[in-house]
């Protein structure tokens, strides 16, 4: 036997902060010792001991084949021999921006980076430059990376730790940022009655994934397009998490809303890191060197990454994916629901294509930020640890998304089931 998760964990806090590179990853709001991954294959991971677990974080998204998918392995093999990189152009960041802007139905132009933090930090710039405005809009529990502009009242790891709000970010930037309740247009639209012809961009997940996973009510993202057609300001659709999760044309094809930028992430990168930002042709060639608007990256459009992401685009452009992917997802939440059911314990799942969110709460839909703080976090930690034992890893939050990928067949999502079935007896017994 090698070293257990605890003693692991131990080690690893000597160097590095907390033990982790990602807050989220140290199961601070659930307790205990986090996992340390040796391997991953399909739907599953293994620890440093060996033992397994159906794995529903897939890496926070991008992971939608499964892992160490066989042809994403060898692309990328095939890409090292010829170099890790080169900060000269390449033809795989054509086809990787050529496959984009096929896909993403309000993407004429797109840029690369390295995260999605890059990518909603550049798609602000880029808003800010476009109309000559400092003001952005966003949405409570909304988490759109750790940039200065975009660290104000966010959801993911900056909730789960408490810090909605980060020290360090300069009470000048985070004036600029107004911060409105998720699905409620009316309050968007006071703050354009007031301060509207400031405003650079909304930006907005277009379904939330990072407290927990809300989609958007009808007519909401609508009505977002609408007041920043009378307004003028930039509509960003945050796809980091969405895009190529919640279909194959991300959310805005799915409920035929098309924003002004967009930015992506995870999925485009297979598992490497990669992020995006694209849309509109007029706002993209304000890009440097195009335009005034500076945006660079030493690794961005990586060849290794490229290969990794071209081939998983790919891979989930065959037609019907997204129809099974859904299916999978659907079939996992229903019998889920139903055990909570079963056992007399309060708990609901929405779900949107590959992503979905479990809540412990008697209402029956949970649509904002207060709606998904008041869940319960107790009997969250408590369902959590015991999937855990089973061997299922969940999203180590009760404010994070779930993922399905497509090597989650019916053995896997029955496993789950099962094992769901005897965790919420316990905790109701
Ligand atoms: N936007 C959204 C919607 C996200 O979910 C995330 C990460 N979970 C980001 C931006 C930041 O991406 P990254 O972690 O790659 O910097």
């Amino acid at each position: 036997m090698t070293a257990s998760n605890h003693e692991l964990f131990e080690r690893a806090q000597t160097h590095i902060p907390g033990g982790v590179n990602s807050p989220v990853r140290a199961f601070g709001s659930v307790g205990g010792d986090p996992v340390f991954v040796k391997r991953a294959e399909g739907a599953r991971f293994f620890d440093e001991n060996d033992q397994s677990y159906i794995d529903y974080v897939g890496s926070w998204g991008p992971m939608i084949l499964g892992h160490a998918h066989p042809d994403v392995i060898e692309a990328v093999r095939d890409a090292a021999k010829s170099g890790l990189s080169f900060g000269a152009p390449t033809v795989s960041e054509t086809r990787m921006a050529d496959l984009l802007c096929e896909l993403v139905p309000s993407m004429d132009m797109v840029r690369l980076t390295s995260s999605g933090t890059e990518a909603t930090m550049s798609a602000i710039r880029l808003a800010r430059g476009f109309t000559g405005r400092d003001r952005i809009v966003k949405f409570q529990g909304n988490y759109h990376g750790h940039s200065d502009s975009l660290l104000v009242e966010a959801g993911s790891g900056a909730l789960t730790h408490g810090v909605p709000s980060s020290p360090g970010v300069p009470k000048a930037f985070a004036d600029l940022t107004t911060t409105v309740e998720y699905n409620n247009l009316e309050q968007v639209r006071e703050v354009f009655a007031e301060v509207g012809d400031e405003v650079a961009a909304i930006i907005v997940e277009p379904v939330v994934g990072n407290m927990n996973c809300i989609p958007p009510e009808p007519g909401f993202l609508e009505g977002l397009r609408h007041v920043c057609d009378e307004y003028g300001a930039v509509l960003i659709f945050d796809e980091v998490m969405t895009g190529f999760r919640v279909s194959l044309g991300g959310a805005q094809e799915h409920y035929g809303i098309k924003p002004d930028l967009t930015t992506m992430g995870k999925v485009i990168g297979g598992g490497m890191p990669v992020g995006a930002f694209g849309g509109r042709r007029e706002i993209m060639e304000m890009i440097s060197p195009m335009g005034p608007v500076y945006h660079a990256g030493t690794l961005s459009g990586n060849p290794m990454a490229m290969a990794a992401g071209v081939k998983t685009l790919e891979l989930i452009s065959v037609p019907g994916f997204f129809d099974v992917l859904t299916r999978r997802t659907q079939a996992l939440c229903d019998g889920l629901s139903a055990a909570a059911k079963a056992h007399g314990i309060p708990m609901i799942t929405q779900n949107v294509g590959g992503m979905f969110g479990l809540f412990f709460t008697d209402k029956d839909r949970v649509a904002n930020f207060n709606d998904a703080t008041a869940c319960d976090k107790e009997a969250f930690k408590a369902f959590f640890h015991g999937m855990l034992d089973e061997g299922v890893y969940f999203a180590p939050s009760s404010f994070e998304a779930g993922f399905v990928s497509m090597a989650h067949g019916e053995a896997e999502i029955d496993a789950t089931i099962s094992a769901a079935e005897r965790v919420l007896a316990r905790m109701a017994g």
